[in-house]
């Protein structure tokens, strides 16, 4: 039987290391994973650097980040960093790496967060990219009508997913015991230097955060989502 597909869409080089490299750590013996990343974080603050120079570095770190952690398959879309907005033109992108791809199971940002309670999780480009992929999953990517150019002239087909996992959710309703594999997501975090190359404590930063996250379920280190699935 062909392994289940995963498709991980993030924002920004790091995203998918802070919010789901352990559970893709555990899942990349079973599942064929994908990466694609929206961005290249150009607007990242690289003193002296170029956007050339600054896409290089972080795409380099995330590519390490991703062999660290098994996964194979790295897509960089290059949108423009920050300027991330759910417009036709990014789903149809979206819709056609989907139908391409054809995941069983797809991971975004929790569109539906909406505390406002810390900075980072809310950055402007995580809620564009989290609302394009929830709008594409439904009404577009099963229905030959959106985008019919896919089918009519680039031979792919409608395609539905079966599960979605929300990640940097407000709202989890599944846990995930990474106890196993903290080391790797450390290591793998640690390959994304330019963003945090002079964090102290970086590690009990980490350790800190997920086994927080693990606590209510009994669990030393977990990562946690919402989990939707589609109705059959
Ligand atoms: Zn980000």
């Amino acid at each position: 039987m062909a392994k289940e597909k995963v498709l991980v869409i993030t924002a920004h080089p790091d995203d998918v290391d802070f919010s789901c490299n352990g559970t893709m750590a555990l899942w990349n013996k079973d599942k064929e994973i994908y990466y694609v990343v929206c961005t290249s974080g150009d607007k990242g603050n690289h003193l002296g650097k170029t956007k050339k120079e600054i896409i290089k570095i972080r795409e380099e770190e995330q590519k390490e980040a991703a062999d660290i952690i098994g996964v194979k398959n790295v897509i960089f879309l290059r949108e423009p960093d920050g300027e991330l907005d759910n417009t036709k033109k990014f789903r149809e992108k979206i819709v056609r790496l989907i139908r391409e791809i054809k995941p069983d199971i797809l991971f975004a940002f929790d569109p539906s967060n909406n505390k406002f309670d810390q900075i980072y999780k809310y950055h402007p480009d995580h809620r564009a990219v989290g609302l394009a992929v929830y709008d594409s999953i439904y009404p577009a990517i099963g229905n030959r009508n959106f985008f019919p150019h896919h089918i009519l002239s680039e031979g792919l087909e409608p395609h539905e997913v079966k599960e979605i996992y929300f990640y940097g959710t407000d709202y989890p309703n599944i846990w995930i015991d990474i106890t196993k594999v903290i080391d790797l997501k450390i290591k793998a975090l640690k390959c994304h230097e330019s963003q945090i190359g002079n964090r102290k404590n970086f590690e009990g930063f980490i350790k800190e955060r997920h086994s927080n996250i693990g606590k209510e379920k009994k669990m030393k280190y977990a990562e946690c989502f919402r989990r939707l699935e589609m109705p059959k």
